[in-house]
């Protein structure tokens, strides 16, 4: 039996991306193809709200935060690095590799970025080129407010890239409104394609920083590939093609939802779990929670990793764990892209029955009845 995926990526594909990937594959430099990755480019704009183009590669989220470290700074550059979690640690540590100084202003894991202490720590490193944040940090569920953020290292003058891999389709991006320079994201999350595909979006302000870099880049030169997207519609190398493909039904499906929809869909989604998993006496990690996962901190005596094998072995259905010093303290249950509303009473009973089942002492239907709640609210509004 295939479990089913309530995971913060790679997440559920729904059918009409899969036949979508299936399809015989067209060469990468057949004019038909350009077309589809014009398009796709267009569509990635729409949903960033901006009118920076994006480049699309061949990678995970993660290669695409490493090429917007090697394309912006020079060696010896200072970086700013918001961390509150594994993905805020990430950037600070390819700074560190590729011999950018990383300044790190790291806060409680769970916690979300004050935009005032962000304020104060550029005073401190005037001398600082990129902020370096996390929109929705995929480890502790939190949410950092990147508008206001984005606003105070506007203040600075000083370029803002976001990690926007758990967040883009979850919840609103502006990226021109609100002043970010440069977004990145995987589209294995909730933009719901197979693993395999990132994106980048830059504005000017960023473009100039990568005409000044001095860092080796090859396969993940923006210039080189910026280029001929622009002329061609193509990529330097071979491009994910079957991917592509995907990713176009999926952004024309979240299209044809409307991006209201899909980010209120989110939304109800993130608070009915909460509401669950709340009742069932978990506390949810995150002081300002992203909708897109829900983070649960494990009373002492319970084991998070258990709780995800036993979901996933007894009832088929796959959470994940937490990660590095979460480890066993929490499990996090993945809800967007292809998660319906109505998937989540599946997710939810299984947790209820895990729990009776691993010997734990909890009233059954408690966590159903709050996900219900939560969710008959938002259907009688409609
Ligand atoms: C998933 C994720 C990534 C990318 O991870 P990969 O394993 O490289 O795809 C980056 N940042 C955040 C916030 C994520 O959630």
């Amino acid at each position: 039996m295939k479990s089913k995926l309530f995971t913060p990526g790679p997440t559920k594909v729904p059918g009409a991306v899969l036949n979508a990937v299936g399809k015989q594959v067209l060469h990468h430099r057949s004019p038909e193809f350009s077309e589809k990755v014009r398009h796709v480019q267009d569509e990635l704009g729409r949903l960033l709200s901006t009118h920076n183009d994006t480049l699309l590669f061949t990678c995970s989220g993660t290669g695409m935060m490493e090429a917007a470290v090697a394309n912006l700074l020079s060696r010896g550059d200072k970086a700013m690095c918001l961390v509150n979690g594994v993905f805020g640690q990430r950037w600070a540590d390819i700074c560190t590799a590729y011999g950018v100084e990383a300044v790190c202003h790291s806060i409680e894991w769970g916690k979300s970025v004050d935009p005032s202490d962000l304020d104060r720590a550029l005073d401190r490193h005037p001398d600082a080129k990129v902020v370096f944040a996390t929109h929705s940090e995929t480890s502790t569920g939190a949410l950092n407010d990147v508008k206001a953020l984005g606003a105070i290292a506007g203040k600075h003058d000083v370029v803002m890239a976001v990690d926007a891999t758990s967040s883009v389709g979850v919840h609103e991006l502006r990226m021109d409104e609100w002043g970010i320079d440069v977004i990145i994201a995987g589209t294995q999350k909730a933009l719901m394609t197979p693993p395999g595909l990132a994106f980048v979006a830059l504005n000017g302000r960023a473009w100039s920083l990568v005409s000044d870099s001095d860092l080796p880049t090859f396969y993940f030169d923006f210039t080189k590939t910026w280029k001929r997207l622009q002329k061609k519609g193509q990529t330097p190398f071979t491009t994910a093609v079957s991917l592509v493909y995907g990713l176009e039904v999926a952004l024309a499906m979240m299209e044809e939802e409307g991006w209201e929809n899909v980010y209120a869909r989110h939304a109800a989604m993130g608070a009915a779990t909460r509401a669950a998993v709340s009742a069932l006496g978990f506390r949810v990690l995150p002081e300002h929670p992203a909708d897109g996962l829900t983070v649960a901190v494990c009373p002492e005596g319970i084991d998070g990793n258990k709780i995800v094998r036993v979901v996933d072995d007894e009832f088929g259905v796959r959470f994940a764990g937490g990660q590095e010093k979460l480890s066993g303290r929490v499990f996090r249950i993945g809800h967007m892209g292809g998660i319906r509303e109505r998937d989540l009473a599946m997710a939810v009973s299984a947790l209820e029955r895990a729990l009776v089942s691993m010997g734990h002492d909890i009233e059954i239907g408690k966590g159903l009845t709050a996900l219900e709640e939560v969710l008959l609210k938002r259907t009688v509004a409609a």
